[in-house]
C-alpha cells in the first residue's frame, strides 16, 4: 500500500494529520490516488455535514478599495477599473431577491473601506435585511479589516458570519504579494476580534501563489485548525492583467488552468479531511478555471456555494481576476443553472435554511 492510501485510511477515523501527511496528500498527481483523496473527503463530508449544498447569495456591493494588494483587480491603484457603489436600496433589493429565491443566506462583499459613511450605510442595510427577513436569513459580511467596535456594530445590526481571508500564512509570501503597510498580524488580530464579537468566523487562502509549496499550504491548513475556524472560503490564485502580479505572470494556459483547478480541489478535500464539520465554500474562482468547477468542489468536500446576485451591469466592474465567470448573466439565470447542476451530482440544496456552521454550533453548546 502506498503512503497516500495509508494516510487516507487514517483520515477515516480522525483529521489529526501531520504537516508531512497533509503535504503528501496535496502533492498527489496520480489519477487513482487523487480520486481516492476526493472520495475520502466526500465520505468525511457526508458523515459530518451531509450531502446538502447551502446557497449564499453574493452581493458585491462596491469595488471602491483603500487596499492595494498586488494580485487583486480592484486594488486602489488600478486606474482602469470604473468604480461603483450600490446604494442601500439596491443592496436591500438584492438581499430580498435572495430571500424570495429561498437561498437562506446572503453575503455582502466589497473592497475595503473604513470611513464612517460606509460603515453606517452597511449597518443600516444589515439592520433592514435582518428586520425584513425576521432574522431568518443568514447574513455574512466580507468587508475587510475593521476595528472591533465596527465588527460589534454590524453584529448588533444582525450580521452573524464574517469572512476575512488571511490569503497566505507564509510571512515572506504575504510580504511579496502585499504593499509594506498591509499586515498579516493585523488580519490575525481581526480574526480574533471577530471571534470575540460572536461571529461565525471564516477565513481562507489563495493557492498557487508564486513560490508557494505544498508544505506552505499544509501550514495554511494547520493554521485554520489552530485558530479553530468555523468556515473556509479559499480558491486558486488567478492572474489579473491590470495588477503588478498579473503583469509578471501571463494569463494561464489551458494546462495551467487544469493544474490550478486540481490544486484548488485537493485543498478543499484535505481541508475537509482535517477540519471535519466546518463549512467550506466552493469559490467562484474554481468556476473561472472550469465551468463546473464549483460542483467539482462540492464533490471534493465543499458544502457551500455562493451564487452571484450582483446586477449584471456591475459585474464586469468587480473583476478580482481575469475571466470571472457569468459576468453577462443575471441572478435568476444563476439560480436555475446552478440548481440543476447540483441536483445532477446527487445533492440536495438547503433552500430556506441558513446552513450555519455545525462546528460553530458545537462550540457554542460546549
Ligand atoms: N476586501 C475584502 C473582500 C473582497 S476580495 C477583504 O479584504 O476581505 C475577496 C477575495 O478575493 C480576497 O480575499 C482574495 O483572496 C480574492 N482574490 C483577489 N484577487 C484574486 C485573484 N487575482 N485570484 C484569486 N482570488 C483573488
Amino acid at each position: 500500500m502506498s503512503n497516500v492510501y495509508t494516510i487516507l485510511e487514517k483520515a477515516k477515523k480522525s483529521g489529526d494529520l501531520s504537516r508531512e501527511e497533509i503535504a503528501a496528500l496535496l502533492s498527489i498527481s496520480d489519477k487513482d490516488e487523487q480520486q481516492a483523496l476526493f472520495d475520502a473527503a466526500y465520505a468525511v463530508k457526508e458523515e459530518h455535514v451531509g450531502k446538502v449544498a447551502y446557497f449564499r447569495g453574493l452581493i458585491e456591493c462596491s469595488n471602491l478599495c483603500i487596499k492595494d494588494c498586488y494580485y487583486c483587480g480592484i486594488r486602489r491603484s488600478n486606474k482602469k477599473v470604473e468604480r461603483f457603489l450600490m446604494d442601500e436600496e439596491e443592496i436591500f433589493k438584492e438581499a430580498m431577491w435572495a430571500y424570495e429565491a429561498e437561498y437562506g443566506s446572503c453575503v455582502i462583499q466589497s473592497g475595503e473601506r473604513q470611513d464612517e459613511e460606509y460603515i453606517s450605510m452597511i449597518e443600516r442595510v444589515v439592520k433592514r435585511i435582518a428586520e425584513a427577513t425576521k432574522g431568518e436569513m443568514g447574513i455574512t459580511l466580507s468587508l475587510g479589516e475593521q476595528t472591533e467596535e465596527v465588527y460589534k456594530r454590524w453584529r448588533a445590526a444582525g450580521a452573524h458570519r464574517y469572512l476575512l481571508r488571511i490569503e497566505t500564512t507564509h510571512p515572506e509570501i504575504y510580504a511579496k504579494i502585499h504593499p509594506a503597510d498591509h499586515s498579516m498580524e493585523v488580519r490575525k488580530a481581526c480574526l480574533k476580534s471577530l471571534r470575540r464579537t460572536g461571529y461565525q468566523v471564516g477565513t481562507g487562502v489563495m493557492m498557487g501563489l508564486p513560490g508557494q509549496t505544498m508544505e506552505d499550504l499544509a501550514d495554511d491548513i494547520l493554521f485554520l485548525k489552530d485558530i479553530d475556524i468555523d468556515m473556509v472560503g479559499m480558491g486558486p490564485y488567478i492572474p489579473h492583467s491590470d495588477t503588478p502580479m498579473g503583469e509578471e505572470i501571463p494569463a494561464y494556459t489551458d494546462e495551467e488552468k487544469t493544474a490550478a483547478l486540481k490544486l484548488g480541489l485537493k485543498m478543499i478535500a484535505v481541508t475537509r479531511i482535517v477540519l471535519r464539520d466546518i463549512n467550506i465554500a466552493a469559490a467562484t474562482a474554481l468556476q473561472a478555471l472550469e465551468y463546473t468547477g464549483r460542483e467539482q468542489g462540492l464533490k471534493c468536500g465543499a458544502n457551500v456555494i455562493m451564487p452571484n446576485l450582483t446586477e449584471t451591469e456591475f459585474r464586469p466592474k468587480y473583476q478580482l481576476y481575469d475571466n470571472k465567470p457569468c459576468t453577462d448573466e443575471n441572478s435568476s439565470m444563476c439560480r436555475g443553472c446552478l440548481s440543476g447542476r447540483i441536483k445532477g451530482i446527487g445533492e440536495t440544496i438547503g433552500f430556506n435554511e441558513r446552513g450555519d456552521s455545525l462546528h460553530f454550533q458545537k462550540r457554542a453548546t460546549e
